[in-house]
């Protein structure tokens, strides 16, 4: 019986990480999560827990998506390291470097948000949507363009979440939460935001709360913009301010509000449901998308060979 060739997969996020050793989702041989501490010892569980699968030759490329910021531009001289960041001492680490350094493999690395969206396109949701658009709305909000298969990159990776949305001062007087801009997107709708905004937890603040239609507003809100601007044939939203499921249909609701029409296409006018949707991944999409991150990473190293 022939197996399937495995891969390795580091979902490093700020809070956890996920590493595992998988083919794709129905074929998933290991796997850990652990809490985010300090970089030397997040950074050793996760190469402890590879070790034996490479000595074993089980795998040979591991795939990355980090928490950022982050330098993912090959050409710099800072690529692959997390630039300065709130998150204790993980400003200037070489996150890169050091998976390399200890396990001398191929290492394929991108954004938790580019990595999670590749996921859902390639066994999720967004399968056969090309371009697709993955938004996380959590503890930050960050964007993955998935665009001829592959996440986009240019200058630098997209940061969907600074995007700068109407704020009406009257109906919501909160100034913001985003260092950079007060009131943009991840300032006015992430998951801290609502909590310094409200004193509590969004997790505890009832459905009937008149807030969450401010929410969904500002949500649809960028939502229009990247329909404008990227026209994504499908949207996936997760993270942990989502995983409150009635924003969905008010979400989609006000999209189709503030577009009023302009955008004549069955997907927005009739199909909104399948349109603008939860991850099909569950809290896989991460994991998983590192798994195709490393795949296309061997693909394109067998390429260059021919
Ligand atoms: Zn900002």
């Amino acid at each position: 019986m022939q197996m399937k060739k495995l891969y390795g997969g580091i979902e490093a996020g700020g809070t956890k990480f996920v590493c595992v050793i998988a083919s794709g989702p129905s074929h998933i041989v290991d796997e850990i999560r652990f809490k985010t501490t300090t970089p030397d010892e997040t950074l050793g569980r996760a190469i402890k827990f590879f070790q034996p699968f490479i000595s074993s030759g089980q795998i040979n490329t591991i795939g990355v998506g980090c928490f950022g910021p982050l330098d993912v531009t090959p050409e710099s001289p800072t690529y692959g390291f997390i630039a300065a960041t709130p998150k204790p001492g993980w400003s200037n680490t070489n996150v890169l470097g050091i998976l390399r350094g200890a396990l001398g493999i191929k290492i394929a690395f991108d954004t938790d948000v580019n990595v999670a969206g590749l996921g859902e396109y390639k066994w999720g949701v967004s399968q056969g949507y090309d371009p697709s658009l993955y938004l996380t709305i959590g503890t930050g909000i960050g964007g993955g363009y998935i665009k001829e298969g592959r996440p986009l990159v240019g200058l630098l990776s997209p940061e969907m979440g600074h995007l700068r949305i109407p704020h009406n001062r009257e109906l919501d007087p909160f100034v913001g939460n985003c260092p950079f801009h007060d009131d943009c997107f991840e300032g006015l709708a992430s998951g801290p935001s609502i909590e310094k905004r409200l004193g509590v937890p969004g997790a505890t603040v009832p459905e009937n709360d008149p807030f969450w239609n401010l929410e969904a507003d500002y949500i649809a809100s960028a939502l229009m913009n990247y329909i404008l601007t990227l026209s994504p044939k499908k949207i996936v939203l997760g993270g942990g301010v989502m995983q409150r499921g009635f924003l969905f249909s008010r979400v989609r609701w006000r999209v189709r509000e503030l577009l009023n029409g302009y955008v004549a296409n069955k997907s927005l006018l009739e199909n909104i449901d399948d349109y603008i949707v939860p991850p099909g991944l569950g809290n896989q999409s991460g994991s998983l998308g590192a798994i195709a991150l490393a795949m296309q990473l061997e693909e394109r190293v067998k390429d260059s060979r021919v």
